[in-house]
């Protein structure tokens, strides 16, 4: 797991927007995320430790990957919908 920070989001989400991945959702934190030019697919979690925001990816990547920043935009708009929902 690898703490998301606001600086590595951002530049993970610079890179998503060129790269243009398509994301597809798996379950509520759980995203897929495939490279449409080589078609490789990496799959991306997240999860929270206290105030922490926790993300994972299993592609070669040790830093915030932009398969990352690809999903991140979904999964903040399915939390506040689950948290809408909840409350
Ligand atoms: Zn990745």
């Amino acid at each position: 797991m690898i703490e998301i920070t606001k600086k590595s989001i951002e530049k993970a989400i610079n890179k998503a927007r060129q790269t243009k991945p398509f994301v597809k959702i798996l379950e509520f934190r759980r995203y897929s995320v495939t490279n449409k030019t080589t078609g490789a697919t990496y799959e991306v979690k997240f999860s929270k430790l206290g105030n922490k925001k926790l993300a994972e990816c299993n592609c070669k990547a040790t830093v915030v990957c932009y398969h990352i920043g690809a999903s991140i935009g979904a999964h903040i708009v399915l939390a506040e919908q689950m948290q809408t929902a909840t409350a």
